[in-house]
């Protein structure tokens, strides 16, 4: 028997629990010398035959494992990261399979994976890319035309090269000539995860040079990408003010800073008027303050990633110094506010949008009798802060770029605005409601774009009623529903949850679908979906199977203001969409 075993990216204990065990029970080890990490031999037992494949061919690897089949032995060949990544293994699978030799595979940490993990990086990250592409440039092993560095590059998805820091001159002139620009950021990671990894930053206009003052030839990976960057939209479902069906928005996290004894009394009173808040304090060790964690430096680093707010009782220029090293986007920065320890002004220093820290010093100061001392441009113009606002109120923007856009366009006059919802109470400043225009905004659950540029702000409004037979497929479901909501012209983004009849709370293909696309589920009673007011769709052989007339229209409408699209059949899959009473307020 032949297990090939990936060995990990580096580290000898990233390899797999099955793998040290196969590694340990075998009789003939093969491994990669020119990659895996040594150290891993000390899991082999006594006696244990060892080859390195770095000095082999192919007929030889498999000449040694023939031999070790013929005398009843067991045989690891032992491949770097994950067998599957330029592994070299179809030719050796098909080769034992020509000879009748049985083999399987145990899978291992690529060094792809290493590299993310070295980088601290998500590859897929919202709003910048949702795919990796892993490839490497062409060298002495041709790559076909259509995967050309600079087809693919087009895509300006997450790129991982392998095999590739020796032609980076070629390739840095392909990644631009393909789509990503001179600031794309890029990373040379070099031995991840191995004790002597090491990793370069750039940029693709830099990368070449980088490789090469760094004298980066071989085992390194190169990651190209927006999602080494710190611009991305944040998941939604995890935002703390984000409440869902299942967890209810806490409050916000913020830590208080003092420095004074003046300070410490200034953060007191602050922390009253925040009883609705996770609060937590500090002040500099020497005072000795009852209630105040001692402060040590790395303090900030930690609280800056970990709060949602940051409060500094005393001088901007403190707040400055201490949170400069941690800045990364101002759509993941918390709200960094100063206060002065007489209680004058409450300043917003950073985040005042998205982040809330205008908000919140409003707030403050209102409480406080002090004065909030607000300096970004919309706000001081009386314009409407898109982002701001979208956060607020819980609404996926369809466009990052567009937001910024729309922030830089209604300085200089008036934006375009279409609501799915009822307006209550005044517009907000620089934006109007009409139904042209270049630039506009819609607020609403349809995917409709009625201006030249479309700038979507959508609140999870929708109910998705669904009904099912027993043992229907996870892809089924979610096929039904993507059909439906794309017939409908509505967006899967305001989608709030997926609702039925308790009869299908362990039904797993449903589950499955709920959960890949995070939409909380909700199940009813027969008896509560038979109190649901309104004219439904009913039949009489639901109704002998579930002891209501209709499970999905009734679902959906349970606490729901509009039956969008009525009971809808696709592949078995019976779906129903309402939406939600939802308001727009600018107030
Ligand atoms: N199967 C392996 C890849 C083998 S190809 C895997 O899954 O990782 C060999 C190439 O992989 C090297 O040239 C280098 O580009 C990359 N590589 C392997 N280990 C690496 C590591 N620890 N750090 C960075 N790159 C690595």
């Amino acid at each position: 028997m032949v297990h090939f075993v990936g060995a990990g990216s580096g580290a000898p204990d990233l390899i797999t629990l099955r793998g040290a065990r196969l590694l340990g029970e075998a009789d003939v080890v093969i491994y990669a010398g020119s990659l895996v990490n040594p150290e891993l031999l000390t899991l082999t037992k006594p006696g244990c035959e060892v080859h390195d494949s770095a000095k082999l061919t192919l007929e030889e690897v498999i000449a040694l494992i023939e031999r070790a089949e013929r005398e009843g032995k067991t045989t690891v060949r032992l491949h770097t990261g994950d067998p599957s990544i330029y592994g070299a293994v179809r030719e050796q699978f098909d080769a034992l399979t020509e000879r009748g030799i049985d083999f399987d595979v145990c899978p291992g940490v690529s060094s792809f994976c290493g590299a993310a993990a070295a980088l601290r990086a998500e590859y897929t990250l919202p709003n910048v890319s949702q795919t990796v592409i892993i490839t490497r440039t062409a060298g002495r092993t041709p790559v076909p035309e259509r995967e050309s560095i600079r087809s693919l590059a087009a895509h300006q998805a997450t790129m991982v090269l392998f095999l590739s820091t020796s032609l980076t001159e070629k390739l840095q002139g392909e990644l631009l000539a393909g789509g990503y620009g001179e600031t794309t950021p890029a990373a040379v990671v070099y031995k991840a995860t191995w004790p002597e990894e090491k990793i370069f930053r750039c940029t693709v206009g830099t990368l070449h040079k980088t490789v090469t003052e760094n004298g980066m030839k071989k085992t390194a990976l190169i990651v190209v990408g927006g999602c080494l960057g710190g611009e991305y939209l944040r998941s939604l479902l995890y935002h703390p003010d984000f409440t869902t069906e299942y967890r209810k928005g806490e409050g916000m996290k913020i830590a208080i800073f003092a420095y004074s004894h003046g300070g410490c009394a200034a953060a007191r009173r602050v922390r009253a008027v925040l009883a609705e808040a996770e609060t937590v304090c500090y002040a500099v060790p020497r005072l000795e303050e009852a209630g105040f964690l001692p402060l040590a430096k790395d303090i900030y680093r930690e609280r800056f990633s970990s709060m949602d707010a940051l409060i500094f009782i005393g001088a901007c220029g403190i707040a400055v110094r201490e949170i400069a090293p941690y800045l990364v986007s101002k759509k993941t920065d918390p709200a960094v506010l100063c206060i002065d320890e007489k209680m004058q002004f409450v300043i917003p220093l950073l985040s005042g949008h998205i982040g809330g820290a205008n908000d919140l010093a409003r707030r403050l100061a209102a409480a406080l009798g002090a004065a909030a001392v607000i300096t970004t441009a919309t706000d001081v113009n009386g314009k409407f802060a898109v982002d701001a606002w979208a956060a607020k109120n819980e609404c996926a923007i369809s466009s990052m770029l567009l937001a910024k856009k729309v922030a830089a366009e209604i300085l200089e006059h008036d934006v375009p605005l279409v609501s799915d919802f009822p307006i209550k109470g005044a517009l907000s400043g620089g934006i109007v409601e009409k139904t042209q225009g270049a630039l506009g905004i819609v607020i609403g659950y349809c995917t409709k774009e009625p201006f030249a540029e479309t700038l979507r702000l959508t609140p999870r409004v929708l109910r998705v009623g669904i009904g099912c037979r027993r043992g229907t497929a996870q892809e089924t479901i979610e096929a039904a529903v993507a059909a439906v909501l794309s017939a409908h012209q509505l967006d899967p983004s305001a989608v709030k949850g997926v609702y039925s009849i308790d009869l299908k709370q362990q039904e797993a293909g449903l589950l499955a679908a709920c959960a890949k696309h995070n939409w909380p589920t909700v199940f009813y009673t027969a008896e509560e979906l038979r109190s649901v007011p309104g004219e439904f769709t009913d039949s009489p052989f639901v109704q002998e199977m579930t002891g209501v007339g209709n499970v999905c229209e009734r679902a959906a409408m349970r606490g729901a203001e509009k039956l969008l699209v009525k009971k809808t059949a696709v592949d078995g899959v019976t779906v129903a969409v309402a939406a939600e009473h939802w308001e727009v307020s600018f107030g």
